[in-house]
């Protein structure tokens, strides 16, 4: 039981194809004690069950990462309820829908703000205000993607995003580190989400990882979870400030692989039928 005696909070479970349930699941495997977050009294509703079913008790708190009241309360719930944790999950992004798609120069200015605060600086904010319960050996991991570093069709806004969460992680990393605490993030490849449902045609992006990535295939949230239970764990005592890849291996490619004819000249086979 990698996770015995250890004690953290959940923030971004929207259901159980969330990215977050899966690492949560993960660490409740492997003998976890959690709490989860939940957006507003509706979602409080949906997930119920959820909490249940990862014997949450009372440790089912909102949190709007928008409203700093909110994650103020979260620590004192977290302090009252379950004294220090030893980790936090910040499973969060959000950017409006013409962020997501259309030309990039177009971006409106208050897109760009509301993507920079949900998706980047909530990461800081959440950090520095359970920073007091968090213990002295602790692991804080954020959740990445591939189009923070490389261009991907459509990702637009939440690419930038993406960018500036993973130089968080390495500045949060520096700052925390004389404190025992370690910042680490997954990037997970894609994955069929509420939050991907706003990214145009991200069937495409599925499709297209599936047929590239070395492994010929997607990751699922409890690949991504496994990976994340390490970096929360402390099999992973000595890494911080790393974004690690859980995508098949789809980041290490350079070109796509494709197949040679007996001349030896390249031919466009994407690996398989699938025409895309
Ligand atoms: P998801 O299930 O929709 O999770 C996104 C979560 O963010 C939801 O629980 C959502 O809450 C929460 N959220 C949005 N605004 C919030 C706010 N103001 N306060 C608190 N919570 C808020 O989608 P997911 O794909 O698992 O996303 C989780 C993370 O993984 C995100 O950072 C995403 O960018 C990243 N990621 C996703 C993929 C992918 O392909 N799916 C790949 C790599 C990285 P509500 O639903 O209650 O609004």
């Amino acid at each position: 039981m990698i996770m015995k005696g250890k004690k953290g909070i959940i923030l971004g479970i929207a259901n159980k194809k969330s990215i977050a349930y899966g690492i949560a699941k993960a660490c409740q495997e492997q003998g976890a004690e959690m709490a989860i977050t939940f957006l507003n009294e509706r979602f409080e509703r949906k997930l119920t069950p959820i909490a249940e079913d990862l014997e949450c008790g009372a440790r089912f708190y909102p949190c709007d990462v928008s409203k700093p009241e909110e994650i103020k309360a979260l620590k004192d719930s977290i302090e009252k309820d379950m004294g220090q944790i030893d980790f936090i999950v910040h499973s969060i992004a959000f950017a409006p829908k013409e962020g997501l798609g259309g030309r990039f120069v177009d971006i409106p200015k208050n897109a760009f703000d509301i993507a920079m605060d949900i998706s980047v600086y909530s990461l800081i904010e959440v950090v520095r205000e359970l920073k007091p319960v968090l213990s002295d050996n602790s692991s804080v991991l954020t959740l990445s993607y591939f189009g923070g570093v490389k261009y991907v069709p459509n990702y637009n806004l939440m690419g930038v995003a993406k960018a500036a969460l993973e130089m968080t992680v390495r500045y949060l990393a520096e700052d925390l580190g004389k404190d025992g605490i370690r910042v680490n993030a997954v990037s997970a490849g894609p994955i069929k989400t509420l939050a991907a449902a706003g990214i145009g045609d991200f069937s495409f992006l599925l499709k297209w990882n599936a047929a590239h990535a070395p492994l010929k295939k997607n990751v699922t949230i409890h690949e991504v979870g496994k990976s994340g239970m390490y970096l929360l764990s402390d099999l992973s005592s000595a890494v911080t400030g790393e974004v690690h890849y859980v995508d098949n291996g789809f980041n290490i490619m350079g070109l796509p692989a494709v197949d040679f004819d007996e001349k030896g000249k390249a031919t466009i086979a994407w690996n398989g039928t699938d025409k895309i």
